[in-house]
């Protein structure tokens, strides 16, 4: 029996690959390659020096993935297919809510069809919208700013309605704080299309000479040094924390959310000098303008 993991070539994805493959699950890897490269999935193999399943597939492609249901044998599926960049999906709010609302509901049915009960879901801290934080599970939802945070919402909506439906099904939303980081080989990492959205990727892209200078989104902001402050979660941790929902989904049913957090806040300014102490490399940074739509808190 495997696990499936849409999107499993990505940056989060293939972290968790590499965690699900060390505690001994078979893999199946359904990525379309948008944001991704498949040598992500070749790297992700020479650190286990194990071997897993990987289909090019775009999961709202209903008989890709009834092909891959019926190849192989699926006992739970990781969800991280999708598009995630916040500015983007102002821009392009149809493509945002088609490639992730549509592509659940194919990857739900398709589940459905096959018998495939558990379902563990990339959810996002943005759900809460601009409640104060710390954020916890049994806050209700908020006000999502952008289209992105909309898609998240209205996936674990959905995901809770098919829960309704089926007492069989097991559903696990994981509502992410700010992941950053690598894997220690340095073999998988965060690795950007053009200019990043992210703080960690521009931190780094402007250590290694390849950006100029980077700017602070806002320096007034009601916070100790005046930046924002958020929950950054090391990657690999975050990965780990889907090997143990695979194993909560396998012993509960129903609808259950974790949010996958340190509950612990840095400003931006603390991330820009601990990375200057750990690298030694001193950052050119100037403080710009707010940001629009960024909260002053988030943690978990
Ligand atoms: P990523 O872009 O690196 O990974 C997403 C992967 O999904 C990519 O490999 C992409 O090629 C693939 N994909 C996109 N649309 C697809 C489709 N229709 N069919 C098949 N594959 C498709 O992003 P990530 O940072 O690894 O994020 C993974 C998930 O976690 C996403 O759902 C994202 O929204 C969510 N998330 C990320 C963050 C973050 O800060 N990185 C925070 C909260 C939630
Ligand atoms: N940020 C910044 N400059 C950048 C990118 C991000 O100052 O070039 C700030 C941003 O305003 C936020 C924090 O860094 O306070 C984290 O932003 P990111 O986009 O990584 O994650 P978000 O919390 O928005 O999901």
């Amino acid at each position: 029996m495997a696990i499936l993991v849409t999107g499993g070539a990505g940056f989060i994805g293939s972290h968790t690959c590499v965690e699900l493959l060390n505690a001994g699950y078979d893999v199946v890897i359904a990525d379309n390659l948008y944001n991704a490269s498949e040598k992500a999935v070749d790297r992700v193999k020479q650190i286990t020096g194990k071997d897993l399943k990987f289909y090019k597939a775009d999961i709202r492609d209903k008989e890709a993935m009834n092909e891959i249901f019926e190849k192989e044998e699926i006992e739970s599926v990781i969800h991280f297919a999708g598009l995630k960049a916040v500015g983007e999906s102002v821009v392009k709010p149809l493509e945002y809510y088609e490639n992730n609302i549509a592509g659940t509901l194919v990857l739900c049915d398709v589940m459905r069809n096959h018998g495939v009960k558990n379902i563990i879901f990339s959810s996002s801290a943005t759900v809460y919208g601009d409640q104060k934080p710390p954020y916890v599970e049994t806050m209700p939802k908020g006000e999502c700013s952008n289209p992105y945070g909309w898609t998240k919402s209205m996936m674990e909506q959905i995901l809770t309605d098919c829960a309704k439906a089926d007492s069989e099904l097991t559903v696990v939303l994981l509502r992410y704080f700010n992941p950053i980081g690598a894997h220690s080989s340095g073999k998988i990492g965060e690795d950007p299309q053009g200019i990043p959205n992210n703080l960690m990727p521009y931190v780094s892209q402007v250590a290694a000479g390849v950006r100029e200078q980077l700017t602070i989104f806002g320096g007034d902001y009601p916070t100790p040094d005046g930046t924002c402050r958020r929950d950054y979660i090391h990657v690999v941790d975050l990965a780990c924390g889907h090997v143990k929902a695979v194993e909560y989904a396998d012993s509960h049913k129903g609808v259950e959310i974790f949010n996958l957090g340190t509950g612990t806040p840095y400003s931006v300014l603390e991330i820009v000098h601990a990375f200057e102490k750990s690298t030694g490399v001193k950052l050119n940074y100037r403080i710009g303008e707010r940001r629009p739509g960024d909260l002053p808190d988030s943690w978990a």
